[in-house]
C-alpha cells in the first residue's frame, strides 16, 4: 500500500524528470531511488523518455518557408470555400437554374416557341415580321414572370 502511493508521488514527478527539469537534488535522487526498485515507474519514465523524444524531434522538423505558405494557403482556401474557377461556378449556376423546376419549364417554353417560330416560318414564307415578334414578346413576358416568381 505504501508502495503505492510513492508510486503515485514519483509517477506526478516522472513527466518533469524526464525532462530534466527537476532542479531539487534530493528529490532526483529519491525518484532515482524508486525506480530501482519498482519496475513499473521505470517502465512510465521510458514512456515518457519517448514522448518528449518524439516532441523533440517534431518541433525540430524545419519546413521550409515555401511548404508553410502552401500549407496557409490550403488552410486559408479551405476556410473560405474551395477555389473553383469562374467558369465552372457560371456553368454550374446555369446547371442548378436547368435542373430545377423553374428551369425546367422555362426550358421546355423556350424549346417549345423556337420549333413553332421554325414551323412557321417554313411554313409560310410570307409571315409577317410583326407576328414572330409578337410571340417572341410573349415568350420574353411568360420568361419574365417565371424569373419574377
Ligand atoms: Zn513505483
Amino acid at each position: 500500500m505504501s508502495q503505492n502511493i510513492e508510486c503515485d508521488k514519483i509517477r506526478k514527478k516522472l513527466k518533469d524528470y524526464a525532462a530534466d527539469d527537476i532542479k531539487d537534488e534530493l528529490l532526483i535522487k529519491k525518484i532515482e531511488e524508486h525506480l530501482e526498485k519498482c519496475i513499473i515507474c521505470k517502465r512510465e519514465l521510458l514512456l515518457w523518455q519517448d514522448v518528449l523524444e518524439k516532441q523533440k524531434i517534431i518541433r525540430n522538423i524545419n519546413l521550409s518557408n515555401d511548404f508553410k505558405d502552401r500549407i496557409k494557403k490550403r488552410i486559408k482556401s479551405l476556410e473560405s470555400g474551395p477555389e473553383v474557377p469562374r467558369v465552372v461556378r457560371q456553368v454550374n449556376a446555369i446547371n442548378t437554374f436547368l435542373t430545377s423546376p423553374k428551369g425546367c419549364l422555362l426550358t421546355q417554353i423556350f424549346i417549345i416557341t423556337a420549333g413553332f417560330l421554325f414551323v412557321i416560318l417554313f411554313l409560310y414564307k410570307e409571315t409577317n415580321i410583326l407576328f414572330i415578334f409578337l410571340v417572341l414578346l410573349a415568350t420574353a413576358s411568360m420568361m419574365f414572370l417565371l424569373f419574377k416568381k
